[in-house]
């Protein structure tokens, strides 16, 4: 691929667009993945058919114990999704009605759903600019006598700053319980999301990092107590069968799901550096075009769940790539207290200044393992020329102006 530096890019500005790629660069490619390990989770199916263990079975058990020691924790309870995860988490640590936690303005709906369903409030702050995690510098001022807990979400596969937010929490007394929804191995300071807070939530939607065939979840945990009441709470409130202490629901990981992940877990490490390779030539080859990319925080290792831009223009540049089979996203379009659903349901402290301003701007590239360097290319080549054609727009509308003045 030619690459347009300076002033050879305006000799471009008329030129002929390439053909489309032949197939389509896909913001998620499920097949691909299905198919590096088809055959392995195959006969994984067939095994937990041949079982008939389908529920709270070895497999579930086996992956719960290989995920803890994935995320160096003591515990791991498999549940329905991440949505359930959340819920349940917070039930175990009795946040409730009454109680207000505060969630970051810019995430999925899930995060503040699951804080709505305990009865408590959800109190959006605004993220940091760079990051686009919630801003430690803005929680002091959204800490009330009734805030219970805090959610941070490690959003795009990027950890949000624990250590400041320990601090804070620690100081008025609040519990935190990480979502870590798209931060499947992503570390802070050596450490894995999900290691830092009372409790965490991961989701193992198939798009995540580490995705069954379906939905699924799972709570981590260092506390023996939490454990024990989120495995209570997802299975009807029991321990011992048509025995039931609290209202609890059913909510658990199926067993032909925990065999898949146990299988996509050996490679999420391998899956995550594939995704940081993409990044990386992306971060390369856009870093002369006049888009916002990413960065990662020091002492951070991200893993891009995500790979998110901003940019002027942002719907045209997404019809533009569309047009070349080229699919990106937007993450996400319309902030929480902007939806519906939430109109008089959650609490807003302070402006949303980022979140309001960004959520026109958003722009998610194709990120999944198995791109390839000719489709990141494809992906560049398509914001490249989508940047020249608004230049040579910009100069026939100056021609035009120019030429008008002179009549
Ligand atoms: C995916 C996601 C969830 C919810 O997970 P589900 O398994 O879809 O219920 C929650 N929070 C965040 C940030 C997510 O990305």
């Amino acid at each position: 691929m030619n690459r347009m530096h300076g002033t050879d890019r305006m000799d471009r500005v008329s030129r002929i667009p390439p053909n489309p790629p032949t197939s389509k660069v896909q913001l998620v490619d499920l097949q691909r993945q299905h198919e590096e390990l088809a055959t392995e989770i195959d006969s994984a199916i067939r095994s937990v058919l041949a079982s008939n263990a389908f529920i709270l079975s070895r497999e579930v058990s086996d992956f719960e114990e290989e995920f803890a020691e994935y995320c160096g924790v003591k515990h791991c309870i498999g549940t329905g999704c991440g949505l359930d995860a959340l819920v349940l988490a917070m039930r175990a640590l009795d946040v409730g009605p009454g109680d207000e936690v505060i969630i970051p303005a810019n995430t999925f709906i899930a995060t503040a759903l699951a804080v709505t369903e305990t009865g408590a409030t959800a109190v959006l702050v605004d993220h940091d600019p760079d990051t686009y995690n919630l801003d430690p510098r803005r929680l002091p001022a959204a800490i009330t006598c009734r805030t219970r807990a805090i959610i941070p979400v490690h959003l795009y596969g990027q950890p949000a700053d624990m250590d400041q937010i320990r601090a804070i929490a620690d100081e008025h007394d609040l519990l935190i319980l990480e979502d870590a929804c798209q931060a499947h191995g992503a570390m802070y300071k050596g450490r894995c999301c999900g290691s830092f807070g009372e409790a965490a939530a991961f989701s193992f939607y198939p798009g995540k990092n580490l995705g069954a065939c379906g939905d699924g979840g799972a709570v981590v945990t260092n506390d023996d107590e939490v454990a024990h009441r989120v495995r209570k709470l997802a299975n009807y409130g029991s321990v011992v069968k048509y025995h039931h202490e609290e209202l609890g629901r059913n909510s658990r990981l199926d067993s032909i799901q925990a065999a898949i992940l146990r299988i996509k877990l050996r490679h999420l490490d391998t899956w995550n550096d594939l995704r940081r390779w993409a990044a990386d030539v992306y971060t390369e080859q856009l870093a002369d075009l006049p888009v916002v990319l990413p960065i990662t925080t020091e002492s951070c290792e991200h893993v891009h769940h995500l790979f998110v831009i901003r940019c002027a223009h942002r719907d045209r540049l997404l019809n533009f790539l569309a047009q070349r089979n080229i699919h990106g996203g937007i993450h996400y379009p319309i902030p929480i207290h902007r939806q519906p659903a939430y109109r008089d349901a959650c609490i807003v402290s302070g402006p949303l200044t980022w979140t309001e301003s960004f959520c026109g701007e958003l722009l998610s590239l194709p990120m999944h393992p198995h791109l390839t360097l000719a489709e990141v290319e494809a992906v560049v080549c398509g914001i490249r020329d989508f940047h020249d054609q608004l230049c040579s727009e910009q100069i026939e509308s100056a021609v035009s102006v120019s030429r008008s003045g002179v009549g």
